[in-house]
């Protein structure tokens, strides 16, 4: 069958391309330009002649714009949003993040009958709260925090809260219209809630400046350009690209997935453990850090991966293999 991947342009999304691929399905992918797309074409072309196809989708708000991209597909992977922390007006964030999924589940009522399943891509960002106590969230949890802050404060909430309540109110948005339309849908919603995603990047990048944010942030302490007193705070909890492309693909194929939320989350990190897991990968030009000082931190904020373990069966990359294959794809780009 043939599955579509929205935001097939980015570093996850071209990935959950991949291994969909490499799994035997065929891909439709939307992507905003052709040149992203032929990229793209050019990248799977060993898959077979036609596994890959590209639909250009310009402006994932219109009303309308996924219609004909749904045509035919079995399933559909949702990844397209704007991840990043520049946005003055919240609604440059919750606007494609909200609308685009809503817009595409209109489009999967109106056109995409032969449509089982929809995976829509939320963030561990639709499950935190401000703690101070160490504490587990689980798939239970909603962030109720950040759509709060944003609704009050607006302009002036912090970027943080901003992306936070984009993915919020997105996933929620998703949930609420399977509830709303459960007499008219033939098909069953999961959301993958991902922590920070690091790894190889395959996605087209034509500046260091323009690499996905989370691959950028890796890549800063990479550099050696972190403060070396933030080296050893918590930071957030992170997992492989691949392994999030993983469980896109089992969250289509496990039957059981219809109705959850995962969290395929990997652990807690502090930029050191990314330090110290390079320090033996053989890689030259890595800074030190003061190795181990991450071992000890407490992380307030922890995410239990139970339920995507036992349900999807997710695995995931060693930390060692994550920060090496991340450090080697962006060094071959030559930054
Ligand atoms: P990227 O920025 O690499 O990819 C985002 C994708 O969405 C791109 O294909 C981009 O298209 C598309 N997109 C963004 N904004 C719009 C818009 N307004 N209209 C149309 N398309 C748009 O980010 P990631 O791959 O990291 O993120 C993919 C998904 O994963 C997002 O939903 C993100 O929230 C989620 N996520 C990511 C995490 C991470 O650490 N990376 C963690 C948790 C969740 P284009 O290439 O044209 O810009």
């Amino acid at each position: 069958g043939k599955v579509l991947v929205t935001g097939a342009s980015g570093f996850l999304g071209a990935w959950v391309s991949r291994v969909l691929l490499e799994k035997g399905f065929s891909v439709r992918g939307t992507v905003r330009s052709n040149s992203k797309g032929d990229y793209l074409k050019k990248l799977f072309a060993s898959h077979g002649e036609g596994k890959f196809e590209y639909s250009i989708v310009k402006d994932i708000e219109a009303p309308g714009a996924f219609d004909e991209a749904v045509k035919g597909v079995v399933a559909v992977e949702h990844t397209a949003s704007p991840f990043h922390f520049d946005a003055e007006d919240p609604q440059a964030l919750i606007g494609p993040a909200v609308n685009g999924t809503v817009g595409i589940l209109n489009s999967i009522l109106k056109n995409g009958s032969s449509v089982q399943r929809v995976v829509v891509t939320s963030s561990i960002a639709a499950a935190i709260n401000p703690v101070t106590k160490p504490t587990v969230f689980t798939e239970k949890d909603w962030n109720k925090a950040s759509p709060k802050e944003v609704e009050t404060k607006g302009k002036k909430a912090s970027a943080f809260d901003k992306y936070l309540a984009s993915k919020t109110l997105a996933e929620q948005a998703a949930w609420n219209f399977v509830e709303e339309h459960k007499a008219d849908i033939t098909w069953d919603l999961v959301t993958i809630l991902p922590p920070y995603i690091f790894g190889p990047i395959i996605h087209e990048v034509h500046s260091y400046e323009s690499l996905n944010t989370s691959t950028l942030d890796l890549y800063t302490t990479v550099k050696g350009e972190r403060a070396p007193e933030d080296l050893a705070k918590p930071i957030s909890s992170f997992a492989d690209v691949r392994d999030i492309a993983s469980a896109h693909y089992l969250a289509i194929t496990v039957q059981a997935a219809g109705g959850q939320r995962f969290i395929p989350s990997n652990g807690e990190y502090t930029w050191q453990d990314f330090l110290d897991a390079l320090a033996d990968s053989g890689l030259p030009n890595i800074p030190k850090g003061t190795p181990g000082a991450g071992k000890s931190v407490v992380h307030p904020a922890q995410f239990s991966n139970e339920t995507a373990v036992k349900v999807l069966g997710v695995k995931f990359h060693t930390i060692q293999e994550t920060a090496k294959d991340t450090v080697v794809s962006v060094r071959e780009h030559g930054w």
